[in-house]
This record gives structure tokens, C-alpha cells and sequence, in this order.
């Protein structure tokens, strides 16, 4: 299974992505999570990829490919992996379609997680309120960035795998099992 989660900030995304890689006992490769290792490392990337996520701005498509790259080479993608967080912008998508033509494997479903703005916007909030101090980037203020983010440059992500006929919307309103179950419908396995 090689599974694409999408979703603005605040749906989910994080939460479902547990759900799925226990299910399909795939990797869950978050570029979040990966950007946020650098960070951690204090390396002089680290410190320049700080700066980005602080904004609430996207890191460049070079950066964060190349770290997807390295990841899914890794022997426990062979049989597949979870991407939650990437791509987000339509560049980083081409750049995937061509990371897995060359290793000569197809993706299996890209799932959207949707949600209406007021319930995103919500969420973050208590997320930021639960996450003080460890997420910098979850404050109202950041959190509204990302939203604009989202939809200038990620927004164009889904259409672009919906031109593609492989693009499943799922409801993301409603209790973590349910969702879940509506993701484990959508993927169809
Ligand atoms: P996330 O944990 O997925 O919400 O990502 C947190 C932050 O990391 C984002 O606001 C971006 O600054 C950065 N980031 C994560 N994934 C990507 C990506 N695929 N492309 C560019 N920036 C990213």
C-alpha cells in the first residue's frame, strides 16, 4: 500500500495517519515530523528549516523531496508507506510521480481529509493550547498563515491526483473511528 493522506492544517491528518499505518502495517513518513527532527538536531538546516515552519511558510520542494527520497528508500517502504504532509505543492507532486516511476511502483490511493474552515481553525487552537511550547507554529496567528498556505499552494495538490481519477474525499467531521473507518472504505482494502 503506498498511501497519500491530504488535509489542511487541523484535519486530522496526524490522528488518521496512526490509524492507517497500523491497519495496512506501513511506515508513516510525515514531512513535519522529519522537518522537525532536523530542527531538534540543531544542524545549520535545522536552523534555517526553523525559521520556515515558525512562519508557517512552506520549506522549498528541494528540501523536503530530498529528505521524502532518502525516507522512502529506506528498506521498511519496500512493500509500502504512508506520505502525510507531503506533497504540498503541485511541483513536489511531479517530483514524487517521478521518484516512483524510476523505482517502478504506483501509488495506491490519495485520500483528502475534509473539513470545514470554522472546525479547522478550532482545532488548532486546542491543539496549540495541549501543544505549548513544543509546536511554535500552532498559534492563531501562524495557524491562519497556514490555512492561506494550504490553499494557494496545496489546495492545487488535490486537483491536480483528482485530474488523475485517483483522489478519495472523506468526510473528516465525526468521532476518529468513524473517519477512520470512512479512510479504510475510500482505500478499499
Ligand atoms: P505539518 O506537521 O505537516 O503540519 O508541517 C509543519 C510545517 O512543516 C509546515 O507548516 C511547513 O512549514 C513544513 N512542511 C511540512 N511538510 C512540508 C512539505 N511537504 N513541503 C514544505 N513544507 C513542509
Amino acid at each position: 500500500m503506498r498511501i497519500i493522506l491530504l488535509g489542511p492544517p487541523g484535519a486530522g491528518k496526524g490522528t488518521q495517519a496512526k490509524e492507517i499505518v497500523a491497519r495496512y502495517s506501513i511506515p508513516h513518513i510525515s514531512t513535519g515530523d522529519l522537518l522537525r527532527e532536523q530542527v531538534a538536531s540543531g544542524s545549520e538546516l535545522g536552523n534555517r528549516v526553523k525559521a520556515i515552519l515558525d512562519s508557517g511558510e512552506l520549506v522549498t520542494d528541494e528540501i523536503v523531496m530530498e529528505m521524502v527520497d532518502d525516507r522512502i528508500s529506506r528498506a521498511d517502504c519496500a512493500k509500502g508507506f504512508l506520505l502525510d504532509g507531503v506533497p504540498r505543492t503541485v511541483k513536489q507532486a511531479e517530483i514524487l510521480a517521478s521518484m516512483m516511476d524510476r523505482r517502478n511502483v504506483a501509488l495506491s490511493a490519495v485520500v483528502q481529509i475534509s473539513v470545514p474552515d470554522e472546525v479547522l481553525l478550532d482545532r488548532i487552537r486546542i491543539r496549540g493550547i495541549a501543544n505549548a511550547g513544543t509546536r511554535t507554529d500552532d498559534t492563531a496567528e501562524v495557524a491562519a498563515k497556514r490555512l492561506e498556505v494550504y490553499r494557494t499552494q496545496t489546495a492545487p495538490v488535490a486537483s491536480y491526483y483528482k485530474d488523475q481519477g485517483v483522489l478519495k474525499v472523506v468526510n473528516g467531521v465525526g468521532s476518529v473511528n468513524e473517519v477512520s473507518e470512512r479512510i479504510f472504505t475510500s482505500v478499499g482494502a
